[in-house]
């Protein structure tokens, strides 16, 4: 049944969902154009961004260049990445690493005040800009916030959670929220001529994740609900090295720790990449992924020996990841750090063109919730904050200019009737919750088959049955859950970060990015339901 919102809020200009590093860096690009910026906690908590390790990767030496870059980046998505969506990034990234040092980001340079940079797995060269070796996220997330705070045309409003798109007249006219501290608050309806869904990854979505809990899929279910056309969300990137400290979520060793030649070890000591991959420990993500899976699963426990490469240098060079190993009572300067694969990062998401719109008239997506093409199956490291800066950039233009195509000029405000879809409460039920979480590690995981996925989704689509009533949550939760484990069944082959099982070749006929919406999502669960089991 229908339920009458309580509250109502127009917003002038733009309402941006999610304050991580894409909703921030979009509303300063915004600036003076009006914009609300919603966020469930207080800025900088609950976003992805604040957590990265790495930096952000950027042609700027002599030795490098856009190109480059780009091949890289097309090479690492495993044959599914748009090389003109690369090549534009990799070409706007000096520009935006330049935005972000102009607003007082404390990038690491030289003495001649050029940018230091890491050489990550899989880049052809040093082009990670960093801050303090390991602790670009924090940083450049205290600069923007402290930008955000001075810019008088952003409005943050803290607390609110979105669980609901609003539509009226065939496009986005808004969405429904509710404090996020209280499942019983009434509605709130924000009804806005452009809004921004900046809502970050899926990793809540899975028992172990290194993403904050409340980064759980929901703009990605929200949008699909919505009819939004989205895009790969099979490809669910692992980080191999989470720090298996039994924590959720689960601090994370990052990839540098390998490249500066930390080795994985299993209880016996023994080097077991070398006999998988010729890079051993460097070999692609997801094959190191994968190999520390099976190692597990083969009964071993497996460890990252910072031993000999770093030694004490570990706490002046990887100070977060220090940091964590001593919250957990391990000394990486003596005892190897143990480490398991994790859920990490969300290839897929709603798609957009080139200018950061959806499928949707009003609803531009940005970040980690979106797909752009960038990454393909494979996501390279420390393209992610890139990818949220050049796009950010890019909606910012495309809303002040109001460009042509399926949105209307920014002044458009919509009129007539908006749907009163919000529910009484959103709760979200701890046992479906766990339940959802389990499946989707075990079954829908580092690497699937089709019975596990075929089971993933009844157990989907049952806990939605016996869910009903409870509200947009978990549903927005459920429905994220349906695409991925829908789009993994069909894809009838491995490739990046989509492992089949009973599938383990790449299928040169499948190279292409997976189009999918919510109804067919539905209709794949639908058969599942029908298979006997
Ligand atoms: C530990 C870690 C290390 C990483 N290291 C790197 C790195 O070195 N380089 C790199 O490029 N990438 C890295 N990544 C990936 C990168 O950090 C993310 O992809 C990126 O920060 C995503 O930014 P975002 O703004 O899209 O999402 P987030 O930063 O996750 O922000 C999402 C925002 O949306 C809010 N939100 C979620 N749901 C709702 C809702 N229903 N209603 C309202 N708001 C909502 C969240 O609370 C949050 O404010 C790392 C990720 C992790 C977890």
């Amino acid at each position: 049944m229908a339920h009458p919102h309580d509250t109502l809020f127009d917003v002038d200009g733009a309402l941006i969902v999610g304050a991580g590093l894409a909703g921030l860096f979009t509303a300063l690009k915004l600036a003076p154009h009006p914009v609300t910026v919603l966020s469930p906690m207080a800025l900088g908590e609950g976003a992805s961004s604040a957590w990265a390790q790495g930096g952000v990767a950027a042609a700027l030496r002599d030795d490098d260049s856009p190109a480059a870059h780009a091949r890289d980046t097309v090479a690492a998505g495993a044959g599914t990445v748009d090389p003109a969506v690369a090549l534009s990034v990799a070409g706007e990234a000096a520009q935006r690493i330049e935005d972000l040092a102009g607003l007082g980001t404390p990038f690491d340079r030289d003495a001649a005040g050029r940018f230091l940079q890491s050489r990550e797995a899989a880049h052809s060269a040093h082009r990670v800009v960093r801050v303090k070796g390991d602790a670009a996220g924090r940083a450049i997330m205290q600069t923007l916030i402290a930008a955000v705070r001075a810019t008088p045309s952003i409005r943050v409003i803290e607390g609110i959670e979105v669980d609901d798109l609003a539509l009226a007249e065939g496009r986005v006219a808004g969405v429904f929220a509710r404090r996020s501290s209280d499942p019983w608050s009434a509605p709130i309806l924000f009804r806005a001529p452009q809004v921004v869904l900046a809502t970050g990854g899926i990793g809540g979505l899975y028992q172990i994740t290194s993403n904050p809990s409340r980064v759980r899929g929901q703009g990605l279910g929200m949008a699909a609900r919505a009819g939004a056309v989205i895009a790969d969300p099979e490809f669910v990137q692992f980080h191999p090295t989470g720090i298996a400290v039994d924590r959720d979520p689960a601090p994370l060793a990052s990839e540098a720790l390998r490249g500066e030649g930390a080795v994985l070890i299993d209880e016996t000591g023994k080097r077991f990449m070398v006999a998988i991959h010729p890079d051993a420990e460097l070999a692609p993500r997801d094959v190191v992924a994968r190999a520390v899976h099976h190692h597990i699963a083969a009964g071993h426990r497996v460890f990252l020996d910072t031993r000999e490469a770093l030694g004490a240098r570990i706490a002046e060079h990887f100070p977060t990841v220090a940091g964590y190993c001593r919250e957990a009572g391990i000394d990486p300067v003596t005892e190897p750090i143990p480490v398991a694969p994790i859920q990490h990062y969300h290839m897929g998401g709603v798609r957009t063109d080139e200018a950061g719109r959806t499928s949707l008239a009003g609803l531009w997506a940005v970040g980690e919730v979106a797909c752009t093409g960038l990454h393909g199956a494979n996501r390279l490291a420390s393209n992610s904050l890139l990818e949220a800066l050049v796009f950010g950039a890019r909606i910012a233009t495309g809303i002040t200019t109001g460009i042509a195509g399926t949105t209307p000029a920014a002044t458009g405000r919509p009129t007539g009737t908006l749907p009163t879809t919000a529910p009484e409460i959103d709760i979200l039920p701890e046992a479906a919750l766990a339940e959802l979480r389990q499946i989707m590690t075990a079954d829908v995981g580092v690497e699937r088959d089709a019975a596990g996925l075929t089971q993933a989704l009844r157990t989907i689509a049952r806990i939605e049955r016996e869910s009903q009533g409870t509200g947009r949550a978990l549903l927005n939760m459920l429905t994220a859950a349906t695409l991925v484990a829908a789009a993994a069944l069909r894809r009838t082959e491995s490739r990046g970060g989509h492992a089949r099982a009973d599938y383990p070749e790449t299928d040169p006929a499948q190279a292409r990015q997976t189009l999918i919406t919510l109804d067919q999502a539905l209709a794949i669960r639908a058969d599942a339901e029908e298979t006997a089991p």
